[in-house]
């Protein structure tokens, strides 16, 4: 069977997790990367039937001091009651930091008569969990306790090494326990940021579409609507959040599995993460680089760079910008690559190094490169802004913050007017995705988008 973007229309998580690997209308083979998925009150009860589906007789219980709080308890009573011996370990630090000294401890302390893992906790657990499941070759179950985040199921971990950023491959849970006893329970603010890696998907996606007109990039137009359905749920509850109602936070849960499998079905992080994280991989930089430069959770720091990323799209539509290629053509002509490599070292400390080793491999201010691009983008200019027009108001993206008590400014970790413009400039530079920074500089109107776009 071929499933189509009809498929995505009305699928349940369930049912997409069923389908297993698949043939795509978009010519790809896509698996979901996770096999179960359960999502309910006292969902923690089914973690014995799940050990026995995996073969496992000893989990292995990796935890936070706050996480095991949380559901820990929990956790150690069913596995009693349902016979299963089990080893856990608690990281005696609190924040735990995502660092090699944490994997190192974690895997100093596995018990290896032990024959599953299973995290209890999000974010830096989930993510060493995953480490270790890594390392020791075992199934990995999480049971969740906050939806603060999209990589339950992702195959790779987000960790500080050797005081840098990096994305790690490591193993994705096999299975994910959304017990709603527990998540609705979850600090508040862990419950924004879950909103604000899921907001983070209203520009992501329109992206991904971009980078496929502009510079021919993959596009399943079936993971696309998955994930926009996801998002539109994830809106829809938001305004019962605060009331911690179930409803409200299953469909957060649901939409970061599922923004989680689209990546899984793409391949890339497309679906899920555009220039709105790169405003947020950038302060993560700065906050291990400097010392006096404060950071925020992912999820928080994504829904910011989502705003921002929306008032940049806002300005460039209000503009009425027409490529013209004397104005890009001067404006890339005097851009200095040496120049800007070292306001990139100096903004954002030892982790732009890798940034400009990226432009090394990337060529992408190639003058030859721009010329190429900068066609596509005059012939498909129609295309581009009927794409960047299906992007909401930032104001109604900032009155559904509001309404949640999700901040609306990087103030919160101490950022300054001018700090987010610099920020913003420097998205394109993280990685080699397309993004509308790069636009800008085709078009060779960067300047002006940045002035016009953050005037606070
Ligand atoms: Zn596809
Ligand atoms: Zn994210």
């Amino acid at each position: 069977m071929t499933v189509t973007v009809e498929t995505m229309k009305n699928i349940t998580l369930e049912d997409l997790i069923a389908l297993g690997e698949f043939d795509c209308a978009c010519g790809k083979k896509h698996a979901p990367g996770v096999a179960r998925v359960i999502i309910e009150k006292g969902a923690v009860k089914s973690l014995p039937a799940l050990l026995e589906e995996i073969g496992a007789k000893k989990p292995f219980l990796l935890s936070g001091h706050d996480s095991f709080a949380a559901a820990g308890e929990a956790v150690c009573s069913v596995l009693e009651e349902a016979g299963f011996p089990y080893t856990k370990y608690v990281f005696p630090v609190s924040p735990v930091r995502p660092t090699e000294y944490t994997v190192g401890s974690a895997l100093m302390h596995f018990d290896y008569s032990c024959d599953a893992i299973i995290g209890i906790g999000s974010g830096v657990i989930n993510d060493t969990g995953k480490m270790l499941a890594r390392a020791t070759g075992m199934k990995y179950i999480i049971v969740a306790t906050a939806p603060s985040m999209d990589g339950f199921v992702s195959g790779t971990s987000s960790m500080d090494r050797d005081g840098l950023k990096t994305s790690i491959y490591s193993t994705a849970a096999w299975g994910v326990i959304g017990d709603l006893d527990i998540l609705c329970n979850a600090p508040m603010h862990l419950l924004r940021a879950g909103v604000g890696d899921m907001l983070a998907k209203i520009t992501s996606l329109m992206e991904w579409k971009l980078a496929k007109i502009i510079v021919g990039e993959d596009y399943c137009e079936a993971t696309a609507l998955l994930v926009e359905r996801a998002l539109n749920q994830v809106m829809d509850q938001s305004k019962k959040l605060l009331e911690r109602d179930p409803n409200a936070v299953r469909a957060v849960m649901e939409g970061l599995l599922i923004a989680g499998i689209g990546m899984n079905f793409a391949g890339v992080s497309r679906p899920a993460s555009g220039m709105e994280h790169y405003f947020s991989h950038i302060w993560d930089m700065r906050a291990l680089a400097f010392e006096d430069a404060k950071f925020e959770q992912h999820g928080i720091q994504a829904g910011l760079g989502t705003l921002y990323t929306l008032m940049a799209y806002e300005a460039f539509l209000n503009g009425n910008y027409r490529p013209e290629w004397e104005r890009a053509e001067q404006f890339v002509e005097s851009f200095s690559l040496a120049d800007w490599n070292r306001q990139l070292l100096a903004f954002i400390g030892p982790g732009a190094e890798a940034m400009i080793e990226g432009e090394n491999r990337e060529h992408k201010y190639d003058l030859e490169k721009h010329k190429a691009r900068f066609a596509v983008i005059e012939e498909n200019w129609d295309a581009i802004l009927e794409t960047i027009r299906t992007l909401p108001p930032a104001a109604e993206i900032k009155a559904l913050m509001e309404s949640i008590g999700f901040p609306t400014s990087a103030s919160v970790i101490g950022y300054t007017n001018e700090q987010v413009k610099t920020t913003f400039t420097m998205t394109k530079d993280i990685r080699d995705k397309y993004v509308g920074t790069r636009l800008f500089w085709d078009l060779g109107i960067l300047q002006e988008i940045t002035e016009e776009a953050f005037q606070m």
